[in-house]
């Protein structure tokens, strides 16, 4: 990339080491913001910077917010008794577009995955536990129908099997190996219409 100078090519640079962004998408990043008015540059960076520097966990469900508690968590219309377990807080923004699910939710941020080392310890499944001390009358397993998503789903089931609360696992309409945030609004009601007892 020596044909660029030094500056250009550093931002190329940190741009392709971004999830899904190859040489070409980040050259082209680089050069739309050096088009950029100097103003909007600013605020991009400062937007960027801010959330990173603010977002953490919520102390109750584990998803990203830049509250103590997030939005969901601190509404006391949602069914506090009704836990959905997710991978990520994308998937709880899938679940929340359909605007039928009133309960709360719990994000794992991972699945069990012994090819990548990842083991239960990994994930906030300790928390999840620490959860059910409080009244809980249902525990929708939704993590994603890939082998990760079914190990951690099963593993999940087994460690609830003693607290005796009624568990779910959303329906399979949900395509295997399928990420839940790329899949349509219907697509996930019919899952979680669907679910059945674990
Ligand atoms: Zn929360």
């Amino acid at each position: 990339m020596e044909y660029f100078s030094k500056q250009i090519s550093e931002m190329i640079d940190e741009f392709s080491r971004l999830p899904g962004i190859g040489a070409k998408s980040a050259q082209r990043l680089a050069f739309h913001i050096l088009h950029m008015p100097k103003e909007d540059v600013k605020r991009l960076s400062q937007t960027i910077y801010d959330a990173r520097e603010n977002v953490r966990f919520c102390k109750e469900c584990f998803t990203l917010t830049d509250s103590e508690t997030c939005p969901i968590c601190a509404n006391p219309k949602r069914n506090h008794r009704q836990i959905m377990v997710v991978e990520d807080s994308r998937d709880l923004a899938a679940y929340e577009k359909t605007q039928k699910y009133d309960g709360v939710y719990h994000v794992l941020h991972g699945a069990i995955s012994p090819m990548q080392g990842i083991g239960p310890a990994d994930i906030r499944l300790k928390e999840l536990m620490t959860r059910l001390q409080a009244d809980v009358d249902e525990v929708i397993i939704a993590t994603n129908s890939s082998l990760e998503g079914e190990t951690t789903a099963m593993y999940i089931a087994k460690l609830l099997k003693p607290t005796g609360i009624r568990t779910t696992r959303i329906a399979s309409g949900v395509p295997v190996g399928g990420d839940l945030e790329y899949i349509d609004e219907v697509t996930l009601l019919r899952a979680l219409e669907g679910r059945t007892e674990l």
